[in-house]
């Protein structure tokens, strides 16, 4: 059993704040993965959670537990770092057994384990190997199964996948959520790479300058950004934020887009968000596969703009376009045929619109 709850976690160095009044709470046997940018405090975080850093402020407790006083070693908790950590003088199966060994687990156990992870982590054939000779993608997977093999009731991983290629990035994610499947732990996962957290985590605490921004599963963190920093940093393309203003007028509701032209908005859902809204300094927000390209007679709800650039990337196509500096990205799914110049409605799809407030970010019409 292993829960996980930062209570107002705060670290200062000197004067630069890396983690701010940071509260989340990690179930047991959950995968958290904290996301954001470089520098945004996700190691700093890691680190007061394992001990190796002291926080400046606030509350770490594991399963109710305040563990400030304990000492990183008598935590129960395993690390794996962005550079692999392992003994290159010792072949692979030496790294894997060296945790059970310290802690006094009998050599057939010891073998039986050894064997099981070299197997999980497809290393079999490269037991009796100097680590030193193995492949940086093996290495990684050497420090990952030799932390794990130790079954650490809390498992951190800081950008472990980073320094893999890209395919073997993809394998190794398969391969971590087996591995939590079978030892059950309570993962927490530094990344600042979207899909990596998207694909792995049941929940994502994205933080930005040291401050927790939104905690929730996947999709709600995608479908629901509660500001436009996390609109922008989920998503690739990223959501499509357009300057607008708010108008009413013979009992409707419109927004006006510049040079992509007004919208009388007729979506229930949209409608929500824009009550109560100021009239200028807005954002409308829509993710690129949500919009749809109909043609400029379209008389729904949609912005007039030009096709600028069409990037055909195989599996989807990614349409630019423009009016004056208003500017959208529309994602359709494979080959989609449409010219450099087409004139066009971007159709502005039901139940799937924001709005933010442009000075704060914060998304408008949500709790
Ligand atoms: P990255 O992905 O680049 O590792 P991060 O999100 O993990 O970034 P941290 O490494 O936690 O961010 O750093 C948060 C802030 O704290 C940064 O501004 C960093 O420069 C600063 N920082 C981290 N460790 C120290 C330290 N020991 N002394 C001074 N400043 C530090």
């Amino acid at each position: 059993m292993a829960s996980i709850e930062l209570v107002k976690l705060t670290k200062k160095f000197g004067s630069l704040v890396a983690v701010k009044e940071f509260d989340l709470e990690i179930k047991d046997k959950e995968f958290v993965a904290l996301l954001g940018p470089s520098g945004c405090g996700k190691t700093t975080t890691m680190n007061m959670i394992a001990g190796i850093e002291a926080p400046s402020g606030g509350q770490i407790l594991f399963d109710g537990r305040d563990v400030k006083a304990m000492a990183p070693n008598k935590r129960d908790v395993g690390f794996v770092f962005q550079n692999y950590a392992i003994f290159t003088h010792m072949t692979v199966e030496q790294n894997l057994a060296f945790g059970l060994r310290v802690r006094g687990v009998k050599r057939a156990e010891s073998d039986r384990r050894v064997k099981e992870m070299a197997a999980l982590m497809r290393l079999e054939d490269r037991l009796d190997w100097l680590t030193a000779k193995l492949s940086v993608n093996e290495m990684q997977k050497v420090a990952i199964g030799r932390s794990a093999i130790t079954e650490p009731a809390i498992f951190l991983l800081d950008e472990p996948l980073s320094n893999l290629d890209a395919a073997f990035r993809a394998f190794m994610r398969t391969e971590l959520k087996h591995l939590q499947h079978q030892f059950q732990q309570t993962m927490v996962y530094v990344t600042h790479d979207q899909i990596e957290a998207m694909s792995l985590a049941d929940r994502i605490a994205v933080m930005d300058l040291g401050v927790l921004q939104q905690y929730g599963s996947p999709i709600e963190v995608y479908n629901q950004p509660c500001n436009t920093f996390v609109a922008n940093f989920m998503g690739s393309p990223s959501m499509n934020l357009v300057p607008c203003r708010l108008s009413e007028g013979n009992g409707a509701t419109s927004l006006d887009f510049d040079d992509a032209g007004v919208v009388v908005v007729d979506d229930d859902d949209l409608l929500r968000r824009c009550k109560g809204a100021r009239e200028a300094g807005l954002l409308f927000g829509a993710r690129p596969e949500d919009l749809d390209i109909a043609p400029p007679e379209y008389g729904g709800a949609g912005l007039a703009m030009t096709v600028s650039f069409v990037e055909p990337i195989g599996p989807r196509t990614i349409i630019h376009l423009s009016a004056g500096d208003r500017k959208v990205k529309v994602s359709k799914e494979k080959q989609y045929p449409i010219e450099f110049g087409a004139k066009v409605k971007v159709a502005l799809p039901k139940g799937k619109c924001h709005l933010f407030d442009a000075d704060s970010g914060r998304a408008l019409g949500v709790e």
